[in-house]
């Protein structure tokens, strides 16, 4: 079986731009697992599935016709049925779904399967919540990045003011504290280090140095 590293944590840690950098300089896959809850989320929304209909959700997300595609600089574009989805993943009504929908064990279930078939030679990064607990339990290296709740939300509202979205960056502190309450206590995949993970906390550190501790760490 390929190599596969994990690398978790709450939004805002940076995962998704240091799983990117690590997939590249290693030449590995990448699977952005966060994608296809989004993407399970874009499916409910399209065709107004009912959140309590559980069998339609589950059914939704074995069914997801996705097709990532590296581009040159990293980024992957995101396909559903042909469409390219990029910006309406990252919308709030769809994080929102996400949430909702990575809630249900069904759904869980579903995606399983789907991220397992990511595991293929030369190797893995596998961004996630639960990719050294769950889905790659028996990967040789894990990661699990954290950073302090007032640097996440600090990250996030620069991200806003980026995109010209006027935002207040108490009310993101409230609402990121709020969800790592829930993230880390629900019962479906609680967000928690797997054993043996190098825990990384990226909040007075660079992307570059974060970066250059887990290569050192895979002994890159
Ligand atoms: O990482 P991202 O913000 O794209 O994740 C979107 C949603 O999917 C989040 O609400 C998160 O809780 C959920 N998720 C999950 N398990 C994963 C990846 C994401 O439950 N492995």
């Amino acid at each position: 079986q390929a190599p596969v590293v994990t690398v978790d944590g709450p939004s805002g840690s940076g995962k998704g731009t240091i799983s990117q950098i690590l997939a590249t300089t290693l030449n590995y896959h990448l699977l952005d697992s966060g994608a296809l809850y989004r993407l399970t989320a874009l499916a409910v929304i399209k065709n107004k599935l009912d959140i309590n209909d559980t069998s339609a959700i589950s059914k939704a997300a074995l069914d997801l016709d996705v097709v990532f595609e590296p581009q040159a600089d990293g980024e992957q574009r995101v396909l559903l049925n042909g469409e390219d989805v990029g910006v309406q993943l990252r919308l709030d009504e769809t994080s929102a779904m996400a949430s909702k929908v990575a809630a249900i064990p069904e759904v869980r279930e579903a995606l399983l399967i789907r991220q397992k078939q990511f595991r293929q030679t030369p190797g893995l990064v596998a961004d996630g919540r639960d990719m050294g607990t769950v889905v790659f339990p028996d990967a040789e290296h894990k990661v699990f990045l954290t950073a302090s709740p007032e640097i996440r939300a600090e990250r996030r509202h620069k991200q806003l003011i980026e995109k010209g979205v006027d935002a207040n960056i108490s009310h993101l502190l409230k609402s990121i504290i709020e969800r790592d309450e829930r993230d880390r206590t629900r019962t479906v995949a609680p967000l928690v280090p797997a054993e043996g993970a190098f825990v990384i906390d990226s909040s007075d550190l660079t992307i570059d140095e974060v970066v250059q501790q887990i290569l050192d760490f895979i002994g890159f």
